[in-house]
């Protein structure tokens, strides 16, 4: 049996490209956040809205702490590109369309349906 091969394969490059593209879709997820919250100010608003974008911005939130965990363990090291699960490496082509993905295809297809 092969030992688990952390990140290989895996550049600083692209590492730091991750990164930053993780880092964006967290200032994303903030705007959004303080564009709720705006919304959230109007006096117009019915109860039932109040309680949708309240919604949104917990989980909304929740999405932008799970992120900046993520870029933690990124820079705390090794952890990137490993699935969760069955601690395979996560294909390559499957970081750069999903720079958040923790699970590989098939372990997060199981967890996907567990939830
Ligand atoms: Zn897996």
């Amino acid at each position: 049996m092969a030992e688990i091969t952390v990140m290989k394969g895996i550049s600083k490059e692209f590492i730091a490209e991750q990164k930053s593209r993780i880092q964006i879709l967290i200032d994303r997820k903030k705007d959004e956040i303080t564009l709720a919250e705006e919304n959230m100010k109007s006096s117009e608003l019915r109860d039932s809205d109040k309680i949708k974008i309240s919604k949104e911005i917990k989980r909304s939130t929740e999405r932008v702490n799970v992120l900046t965990t993520l870029l933690q363990t990124i820079d705390n090291n090794r952890k990137y590109g490993t699935c969760l699960d069955c601690a395979e490496q996560i294909p390559l082509a499957r970081l750069r369309s999903e720079p958040t993905a923790t699970r590989c295809t098939a372990c997060g297809t199981k967890h996907e349906k567990r939830n």
